[in-house]
Formats: C-alpha cells, sequence, structure tokens
C-alpha cells in the first residue's frame, strides 16, 4: 500500500487536528519514534502560521549523511530525506525518500539528536525560507494545491530560501521496499538553474554559520536544561544582530522605551558554549577573534551556569569589553520572540552576582535624559532606544530598535 502523506485529512478547514481529544493525528509517526526525554527535538505540534508557507532542509550528518527538504502543508512539515541534497541542474535527478510529517517547530531546530536515538546525528539548518505551488492558480489555496499535487505524485513548487532559489518538481516514483514513498527531486528550467553544487558551495548554518563540526561540538544535549545549551537557530536566532534604525531624536512616547547609552561601538552576537564561544558581526561575519578575552570570558560563564546562551552586546574598548543589551537564547529556551522586558529580566538573573571582567550589563535607563545625560558625560555619540514590548528579530530593522545621535551643538561645550 501506498503512503503519500496526504493521509485522510479531508475534513473541513477549522476541525483539523486542535490536539485535545484526538485519537490520531498527523505527528503521531514523528513522537512515536522519538523519546524527547532524551532529545533535543521539539515534540512539536499541529499548527497554522500566518504568511507563506514555510520550507527548510536541514542537512543531516545521521548513520548516513543526507537532506531533510521539509515542506508546510496543512499544520505540519511534509519530509522528504534526499541523500545527495539538492541540485540546480536540472539534467540531475536526486532521490528523496518520503519520511513522516514533521512538527514546524522543527523548522527551527539545529543541534545533536543523542547517540542510540531515532535520527542520531547532528542536524544543521542548511535552508530556509517560503514557497509556493508553481501551478496557476485556480481559486485554491495553497495549500489545497498543495494537497492534491501530494496526492498525484506530482508536487511543482518555487522556493524562496537564502540559498535556493526557484522551481522544483517533486515526482512520486512509487514505495520502496520499507514502504517509504519514493520521489525524485529535480530543478526545473528558470534563471536559477544553475551547474553549481549548490551542496558543496554551502556548508555552514544558514542560521548560526556554523560548520556540522562545529555544531556537534557545541554539544547541544538533551532537554534537562543541565547539558550546553543547543544554540538554537531559526527565524528567531541570529544570523547577525538587529539592526537599529538611526534617529535623530528620542522617541515621542518614552513610556514605550527604555534607553540605554551608546559608546559608538557595533553591536554584535555572541554564542556561548562551555566549549567556547563565537562572536559575530553585524554583517554576520564571524569577529571571534577581535574579542579575544571576551570569548574566553563569555564560554567561562556559560561554564559555570551550566548552559549555553546567545547574546547581543555592544562592543567597548576596541572588543576588550562586551557591554551585554540583549538576551536571545537561554539555554534550551529561546526567548527572542518574547517581550524586551522578559528578556531584560531574564539577562539580570543571568549576570547577576557574577564576577566578570570584560563583559557587564549595559547601563539602562528609564529616562532619555539621563541616558543622553550619561552618553555625554562619557562623550559618547547618543542613546540606543529599545521598544519595551518588542521580540527580537536578528538581522532585520524593526524601528523598535533606534539608535539616537546627539545633535553635536547641543552635547556640550
Ligand atoms: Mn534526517
Amino acid at each position: 500500500m501506498k503512503r503519500t502523506g496526504s493521509r485522510p485529512r479531508s475534513r473541513p478547514r477549522g476541525q483539523r487536528a486542535s490536539g485535545r481529544g484526538r485519537k490520531t493525528g498527523p505527528l503521531d509517526e514523528y513522537r512515536r519514534r522519538r523519546d524527547f526525554a532524551r532529545t533535543p527535538e521539539p515534540a512539536g505540534r499541529t499548527r497554522r502560521r500566518r504568511g507563506g508557507l514555510a520550507f527548510v532542509i536541514q542537512k543531516h550528518d545521521a548513520t548516513r549523511l543526507h537532506y531533510d527538504l521539509r515542506l508546510e502543508v496543512d499544520g505540519v512539515m511534509k519530509s522528504w530525506a534526499v541523500p545527495k541534497g539538492p541540485s540546480l541542474d536540472p539534467k540531475v535527478r536526486r532521490l528523496a525518500v518520503q519520511v513522516e510529517d514533521h512538527p514546524i517547530e522543527y523548522n527551527r531546530f539545529e543541534g545533536t539528536i543523542p547517540r542510540g536515538e531515532y535520527g542520531a546525528g547532528t542536524v544543521m539548518l542548511w535552508d530556509r525560507g517560503t514557497y509556493e505551488p508553481d501551478v496557476e492558480r485556480t481559486g485554491r489555496s495553497p495549500e489545497d494545491v498543495m494537497r492534491r499535487m501530494l496526492r498525484d505524485g506530482r508536487i511543482r513548487i518555487v522556493l524562496h530560501g537564502d540559498r535556493l532559489r526557484g522551481s522544483f518538481t517533486l515526482v512520486r516514483t512509487g514505495a520502496g521496499t520499507d514502504g517509504k514513498p519514493k520521489w525524485l527531486l529535480i530543478k526545473r528550467r528558470d534563471e536559477h538553474a544553475s551547474r553549481t553544487d549548490v551542496t558543496r558551495r554551502y556548508v555552514t548554518s544558514v542560521a548560526t554559520g556554523r560548520t556540522l563540526d562545529e555544531i556537534a561540538a557545541a554539544g547541544d544535549g538533551p532537554p534537562d536544561g543541565r547539558r550546553s545549551a543547543s544554540l538554537t537557530a531559526g527565524p528567531s536566532a541570529p544570523p547577525a544582530p538587529a539592526r537599529p534604525t538611526p534617529a535623530r531624536s528620542v522617541p515621542e512616547d518614552p513610556p514605550a522605551w527604555t534607553f540605554e547609552p551608546w559608546s559608538g561601538g557595533e553591536h554584535v552576537l555572541a554564542f556561548a558554549a562551555a566549549d567556547g564561544a563565537r562572536i559575530v558581526d553585524s554583517r554576520g561575519r564571524d569577529a571571534t577573534r577581535r574579542h579575544p578575552g571576551v570569548a574566553t570570558e563569555l564560554a567561562d560563564l556559560a561554564r559555570r551556569i551550566g548552559h549555553g546562551f546567545v547574546v547581543e552586546g555592544e562592543r567597548r574598548d576596541d572588543g576588550r569589553v562586551l557591554a551585554i543589551t540583549d538576551l536571545l537564547v537561554d539555554g534550551e529556551a529561546n526567548v527572542a520572540d518574547r517581550p524586551w522586558t522578559q528578556r531584560r529580566r531574564r539577562l539580570d538573573a543571568l549576570l547577576r552576582r557574577r564576577r566578570l571582567d570584560r563583559i557587564r550589563r549595559v547601563e539602562r535607563f528609564e529616562d532619555a535624559d539621563a541616558a543622553l545625560a550619561r552618553a555625554a558625560r562619557d562623550g559618547w555619540p547618543g542613546v540606543v532606544a529599545r521598544r519595551r514590548d518588542a521580540t527580537y528579530h536578528p538581522g532585520e530593522r524593526t524601528g523598535d530598535i533606534l539608535r539616537v545621535t546627539i545633535p553635536r551643538p547641543r552635547g556640550g561645550r
């Protein structure tokens, strides 16, 4: 019997998978294969997202290295294991074995599945973005179209990823001896077709810039909060710091904001794990060597705390000091999607009463004038204003973080 991935799911919209009182669901097989007390992978739930349909490709160094292509349909990620990975050459057909549906949260997973567990090995986020079915709109929703294409065994999609773009076809060729449907992944001819070997061109995480070895070395462990943390990546994790919006004056609704003096230093992201730390500059480039003492102290701190973390900081004193401005990942918790006030409390708890030399918390003020006065006192160029209720968006400029420079004549003598 063929299992096509489009298992009975013809219930009307809205009645799908609420999780409550449900006997079976699309993630049953996914959950059955895993022990969530042991693996750092998400247990997941079926859910609908706003915006485009998500796709992700994870490079998975398991028993055999492969790439997992996942396409969002009906609140789960339809998944294929592609042993050789995608090709941009329309003449090349790549085997893609359909595997169990994965939860959407899996799109943020990067780390190591412990030995002995299902899929044991290191997982890297290799590409991500949105996709759409590549067919004339027939008045049906993209997911209706996808459901039909899955059933018919011929899927045409356009990927809008960081690395993969353009039109691809998946063609089902039959069920393998193990009952897993076999498909072929083929690039369609368009302006994105190329002879470039993308799997050789891109060998680091699209989310964290790490190699497989670096991800493995980070020791992202089971979710007991004691092993060094997963520097989990995803939409809310960090290729580069959020980009402040330059402003000439402080915001007009000050109670919605808090303020910190800005020394003029670049904002960077720091990924701290017990066995080492990495610092990424405002353009997402590795800047660890420009912060030698800081990186060492970050790793020491991760060791003392017992888990890793990801912070944003301001580079001061030529990189010898990092003034920590924000907390994005705290152990297993990815907190970037929580309001800034919550992240700040958590950051304060993380750094409180730690004896630190090169790492400090940035000075904070509820009052813009106090922050401006503090900056002026040290001859600094201005302040950074952060919106209290804002979530953190790595690499993006959202207007929730303002960099206000002091107009020179007013600043002082
Ligand atoms: Mn896999």
